[in-house]
């Protein structure tokens, strides 16, 4: 790790990287980049490089972990070995893991999760590089990439950080900032302008603390723009939305029939085949066979020090449970997914 820099911010007002202090990184956003997945987007923020995978919504195996009125989201933030100077132990660690927990809960306002109960929508997003501020980048992936998967939502979520150097505020934090300055402040803000995630390192006044969350607002909002932007040039070159061919008499046939109370999902097995019903109509068939638990694995969770991982609770199950559940489990597992290409396969 390089020293810490005798100062932060010049005389002519500019931080080590030439930027204002109100000033974010570049920022490079690619939506749809991976085929097998339902939505993904690939970002690059300053020299960050995460990209976002969404998968579902799909039925949740093994059952127990279905929620009755609900979607369940799940998301894993991972740092790849190689994301940054010293090699990371892959798996999860419990800054991982804290941060895939309040990452998920920053879509919760905005995900219309009633309208999947019993299915789950998989968000896993990968930092391929890691120069300070990868939560915050993982965070306006993932949001990207759930638009593309065409989860219904809200509004978009964006996210950036705060930092304090040399006594001043200044936005998006780079490495050497983050690492030797005196406050990280990750904050992430839904479209409607609601704060659905805040962390804190370091030490604010309660006057900095009120100019911070201001400060990455506007960050957010930029963020935001950049973001629409991004989905409005995706799908205006996308052939599904060229719409100069379809005429009236078309249009007809194939819009969906007027209902003021859409019924929810349902999920009618018969013989092999599972179909997916929404709203009277049915979205998806598919074979009971690919229906396996394999979709869906369990962290692991491995730790070798003496600090207790923090676990979720609704993924956290005891040996009585697992015990329980074993034969429902081995029901699933007992049979091997016919398709190789897995998506989680392309990911983890
Ligand atoms: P964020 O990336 O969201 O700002 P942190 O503040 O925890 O999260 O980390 C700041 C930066 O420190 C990361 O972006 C990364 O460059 C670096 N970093 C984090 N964890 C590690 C680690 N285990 N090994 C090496 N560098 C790390």
């Amino acid at each position: 790790m390089s020293d810490k820099p005798e100062k932060f911010i010049d005389e002519n007002g500019l931080r080590l990287d030439g930027r204002q202090i109100d000033e974010m990184r570049p920022m490079k956003i690619e939506i749809g980049v991976l085929p097998r997945a339902d939505g993904s987007c690939y970002l690059e923020w300053g020299k960050n490089k995460v990209i976002a995978a969404v998968y579902g919504p799909r039925e949740l195996h093994p059952r127990r972990m279905q929620k009755a009125d609900s979607v369940l989201i799940r998301y894993r933030y991972n740092m790849a070995a190689f994301s940054v100077e010293d090699r990371i132990r892959p798996g999860p660690s419990r800054r991982s893991i804290e941060i895939s927990k309040v990452s998920r809960e920053a879509f919760e306002p905005v995900v219309l999760t009633q309208l999947y109960p019993g299915a789950v929508i998989d968000v896993f997003a990968e930092v391929l590089q890691a120069d300070a501020g990868t939560r915050t980048a993982a965070i306006n992936a993932a949001s990207l990439a759930l638009a593309d998967a065409g989860i219904p939502m809200k509004g978009l979520v964006a996210a950036c950080a705060v930092g304090k150097v040399d006594g001043q505020l200044v936005l998006d934090l780079n490495k050497a900032e983050d690492n030797f300055g005196d406050a990280d402040f990750p904050m992430a803000m839904t479209q409607d302008g609601e704060i659905s995630l805040v962390q804190m390192d370091g030490n604010f006044t309660q006057d900095e603390f009120k100019r911070a969350v201001e400060l990455c607002k506007k960050g957010c909002q930029q963020i935001m723009e950049m973001q629409k932007e991004a989905l409005r040039s995706k799908f205006a070159n996308d052939s599904l939305f060229d719409v100069t061919d379809v005429v009236t008499e078309d249009l007809e046939t194939v819009a969906p029939a007027e209902s003021d109370d859409a019924e929810p999902v349902e999920v009618i097995s018969e013989d092999e085949l599972v179909e997916v019903v929404f709203d009277g109509e049915i979205v998806e068939v598919v074979l009971e066979d690919d229906v396996n638990s394999d979709d869906v694995p369990e962290p692991e969770i491995q730790y070798d020090g003496d600090v207790e991982p923090i676990i979720e609770p609704d993924i956290e199950d005891s040996q009585e449970e697992l015990d329980n559940d074993q034969e429902d489990d081995s029901a699933y597992s007992a049979k091997e997914p016919e398709d190789e290409s897995e998506p989680e396969g392309e990911i983890a």
